[in-house]
């Protein structure tokens, strides 16, 4: 945990342009975005991924958020799509569970490009 980006992004240790925050969840903007709307939605705890003892309480507090940043963002009309790549096939490129939130755009039916 000492060297995870997203637990020092949740300390505050590392800047990030934060949409949502409160003390179970923070919602900040991806350095990289892959859309127009491009913001990731992370538990403050340590999990490495969902399979990583992620609680039923803390999978509540991520749907919440999401919906804060749908509403911040002008999302929730026209909608967006929510994507949790966890482990090496997925591409999972950071250890500290997140959930992007893509939208802005019309993203197409397909889930994959
Ligand atoms: P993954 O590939 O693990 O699903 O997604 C990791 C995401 O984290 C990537 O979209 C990447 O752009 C983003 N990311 C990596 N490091 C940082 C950072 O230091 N700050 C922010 N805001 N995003 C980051
Ligand atoms: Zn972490």
């Amino acid at each position: 945990m000492g060297d995870c980006i997203f637990c020092k992004i949740a300390a505050g240790e590392i800047p990030a342009t934060v949409v949502y925050e409160n003390d179970h969840v923070i919602a900040f903007e991806d350095l990289n975005p892959q859309a127009p709307v491009h913001v990731l939605v992370v538990p403050k705890a340590h999990h490495e991924n969902i399979l990583d003892g992620v609680s039923a309480e803390e999978l509540a507090e991520v749907v919440a958020a999401i919906g804060e940043v749908a509403k911040a963002k002008g999302l929730s009309e026209r909608g967006f799509r929510v994507i949790a790549n966890t482990g090496a096939d997925a591409g999972q490129t950071v250890g500290h569970v997140h959930f992007h939130v893509l939208g802005g755009t019309s993203l197409g039916e397909g889930l994959l490009p």
